[in-house]
């Protein structure tokens, strides 16, 4: 066997590759990431409107998301890197009972969790979001720790973060096969060389399906199209981000979201109602005059907001809507933090934590009954976990 060049290889330098390169860098090992694109985030990282927060309902998602929330809000402290971390919190607005119902069914739940989270009458969230639509408003749920984040900006601070701690990038460098003895991994192949390293993890976004069946493993992560916009900058005016889970009037859309970023910015986006399934990244002609609609509903001082930007990209689904992080199974060398679906950016900095402290330590930072609810080992298939996003 080849002596090894690299301690770990990552692949992806995506939403879950950077960080896990950080944390492994920090821990001293010699990292390897590899990207087929041309620089680092360029997969669904830079698709993300940065959402951040730890209020889900999945025990799993909120420690995961808790420990992403105190890496980014302490990120320009420990790094001196402004990532546009904003303070600002969520809200979910509630316009109709059954969204209220909904809310107010998960709030013990997620009190339990000892997450920050109230519900505030009506008066209360006009306060909080000023400007929201009167009309219907029932009150809803706000949860101040929550916040945002540049995507763009902490994607190059993570890569530039782990190469301080010696990470090594090779970029436009196609993984295709891994190399293996037995049911042991030991690197990788790409389409310009070979690499070894007694670790290799799996952090490939929407192609992470390849790689594990690289390693002889079927496990599925479908891709499935979103797409989001962002506006010229306007004076700031609202703290959190917002989220409507009414079903769109149109038909076709279920949960929109919007928020101002910390440059000012209103970025958006909405959940299809009927999955679109695929690759296709081309901006759809029907995306802004439905999400326009939306936002002057929902907000109607919005109605002269400029446009500057719209694109589509890809959740990295799982059957069961939850990701997949762990010890590969039946194989040794392999860790996998993929099918993030819609929550990729948020999680990424807490399952790096984990998947770094497993390959060091050989456990995760959360305690382990909680993350084996991620197992890459558990019944894929056994229904929806979270309904809520
Ligand atoms: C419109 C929209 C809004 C979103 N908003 C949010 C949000 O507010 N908050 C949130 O948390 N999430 C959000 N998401 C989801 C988030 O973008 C994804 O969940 C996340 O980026 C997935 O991270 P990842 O690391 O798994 O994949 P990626 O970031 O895509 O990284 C995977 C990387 O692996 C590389 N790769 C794949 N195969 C290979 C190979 N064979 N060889 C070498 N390299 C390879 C890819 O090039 C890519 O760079 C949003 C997504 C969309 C589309």
């Amino acid at each position: 066997m080849p002596k090894p060049e690299f301690d770990a290889i990552v692949i992806g330098a995506g939403s879950v590759g950077n960080p896990t390169a950080y944390f492994l860098g920090r821990e001293g090992l010699r990292v390897l990431v590899i990207d087929e694109l041309a620089s680092s985030g360029q997969g669904q990282n830079k698709a993300a409107i940065g959402g951040v927060r730890a209020t889900h309902s999945d025990p799993a998602k909120i420690r995961l998301c808790e420990l992403s929330l105190d890496v980014y809000s302490h990120w320009k402290e420990s790094t001196g890197t402004d990532i546009g971390w904003k303070h600002g919190g969520y809200c979910f607005p509630a316009f109709d009972e059954t969204v209220e119902s909904t809310l107010q069914k998960l709030l013990p739940i997620q009190k339990s969790y000892r997450l920050n989270i109230d519900w505030l009458s009506a008066e209360g969230i006009e306060h909080v979001v000023p400007g929201i639509n009167k009309n219907g408003l029932r009150g809803g749920t706000y949860s101040p720790d929550d916040g945002q984040v540049n995507p763009l900006r902490a994607s190059e601070s993570f890569t530039n973060e782990a190469r301080r701690f010696h990470a090594e990038y090779r970029y436009r460098e196609a993984v295709t096969s891994l190399v293996m003895e037995d049911h042991t991994v030991t690197g990788v192949r790409t389409d310009q060389g070979e690499y070894h390293a007694p670790l290799v993890i799996n952090a490939a976004g929407v192609h992470a399906s390849r790689i594990c069946a690289m390693a002889g493993l079927d496990i599925p992560i479908l891709p499935d199209s979103h797409e989001g916009g962002i506006s010229a900058p306007v004076k700031e005016f609202l703290g959190p981000l917002v989220v409507d889970l009414r079903p769109g009037p149109e038909g076709k859309t279920t949960n929109f979201y919007f928020g101002q970023d910390a440059d000012g910015q209103i970025i958006f986006c909405y959940t299809p109602r009927s999955p679109i399934s695929g690759e296709n990244r081309n901006s759809t002609y029907e995306f802004m005059p439905i999400v326009a609609a939306r936002l002057v509903e929902v907000m109607p001082r919005l109605k002269n907001l400029t446009i500057r930007r719209v694109w589509r990209g890809l959740y990295p689904m799982t059957p069961d809507g939850s990701p997949i992080v762990g010890k590969a199974p039946h194989v040794e060398g392999l860790l996998l933090g993929i099918g993030m679906c819609g929550q990729g950016f948020m999680l990424g900095p807490g399952v790096a934590m984990n998947l770094a402290s497993l390959a060091v330590h050989g456990k995760p930072t959360i305690d382990s009954e909680v993350f084996d609810l991620l197992s890459p080992a558990r019944d894929l298939l056994g229904g929806k976990r979270e309904s809520l996003k």
